[in-house]
């Protein structure tokens, strides 16, 4: 049977970004997740790291912000860089509230977060749970929106197309998303007055990706449709360094294991700086055609 959901906020995408969104909506009303595979099926349940945030007491923002703009090679948007270190503290704290359970060590008879160093960073910057960090942000969070009374959530719900008034006129609003149920094959309208897409990056158009099936770009292509400008396309996350077996997804070999206190050795040295180098290669040559791409490709009245 085909039925109607009608919410004040409709979050397609159940990772780190739709369920902080949805978290966040339900103070002000209804909230509708949905997700296309199971409900932690996600980019954010396979991060492993961790958080890079200023924290420590001799670190800065400043320090964080040249470090970002150094491996970024030329290409960040320096407003861009500046809010995101200057708001990660916060954001980190927020995740803490909700119940995400980063790695502590002792020291001097307290504990304190265990703040790891990764390749490009001049200060150790980086909170963790263990080598599973997505994991555990992924059990919080779920068990946040799980306990939150005004967010009712969807797993195997694919998102297909926005509901958009007229696609012809450019101030058109969204009112929602058209779903496939994917267990029973119906296929169901979730109307809302917000919608936010936060289906993730698009890792799985790469020939070799660590990136879970669900990250096909389906929110970048609903946008798309809808005549929103696209940009950045070339920045997705799918790590061109894993780990290869003919038989088995492919298995991100972590940062850490690369960097974490072995840059005192000349070769793992090298192995940093060329990893860094490696992604500075496969990002600039796709920036430029993909600027010119966006630029033919793009709606008629977004040029
Ligand atoms: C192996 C690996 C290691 C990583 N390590 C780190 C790290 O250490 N530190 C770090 O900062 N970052 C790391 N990242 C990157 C980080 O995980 C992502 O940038 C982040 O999790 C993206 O979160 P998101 O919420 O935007 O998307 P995702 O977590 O990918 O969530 C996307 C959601 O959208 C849903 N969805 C997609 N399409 C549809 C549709 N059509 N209809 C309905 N739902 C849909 C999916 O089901 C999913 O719930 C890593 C990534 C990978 C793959």
């Amino acid at each position: 049977m085909n039925r109607e959901f009608q919410s004040d906020f409709l979050v397609i995408g159940g990772g780190i970004a739709g369920l902080m969104f949805a978290i966040r909506a339900a103070e002000f009303g209804t909230v509708t997740v949905l997700t296309k595979a199971g409900s932690t099926e996600a980019n954010t349940a396979y991060a492993q790291g961790g958080i890079a945030s200023v924290w420590g007491v001799r670190d800065s923002f400043e320090s964080h912000v040249d470090d970002t703009i150094r491996a970024g090679a030329g290409l960040c948007d320096r407003a861009a860089v500046e809010s995101i270190v200057r708001e990660g503290p916060e954001v980190v704290r927020e995740l803490i509230r909700l119940g995400t359970q980063f790695t502590k060590i002792e020291h001097g008879g307290e504990d304190e977060y265990d703040l790891g160093r990764e390749g490009g960073h001049s200060h150790r910057r980086v909170l963790h749970a263990q080598d599973l960090t997505g994991q555990e942000i992924m059990r919080a969070l779920w068990e946040a929106v799980r306990t939150t009374p005004n967010i009712r959530f969807y797993d195997e719900h694919l998102a297909i197309d926005l509901l958009i008034e007229s696609r012809a006129r450019p101030d058109a609003r969204c009112w929602g998303s058209y779903a496939l149920d994917r267990r029973s094959g119906a296929i169901r309208k979730f109307r809302a007055r917000f919608t936010l897409l936060a289906t993730g990056g698009a890792g799985k158009v790469y020939l070799y990706t660590t990136n879970p099936d669900i990250a096909s770009g389906d929110g970048v292509a609903m946008a798309y449709r809808a005549g929103v400008p696209i940009g950045n396309m070339e920045f997705y996350q799918f790590h061109p360094t894993c780990l290869y077996h003919p038989e088995a997804k492919l298995f991100l070999i972590s940062e850490a294991l690369r960097c974490e206190g072995r840059d005192s050795q000349p070769a793992r040295r090298r192995a940093v700086h060329e990893t860094l180098q490696s992604r500075r290669r496969v990002g600039a040559p796709r920036y430029r055609g993909v600027t010119s791409s966006y630029r033919r490709y793009s709606a008629p009245w977004r040029r």
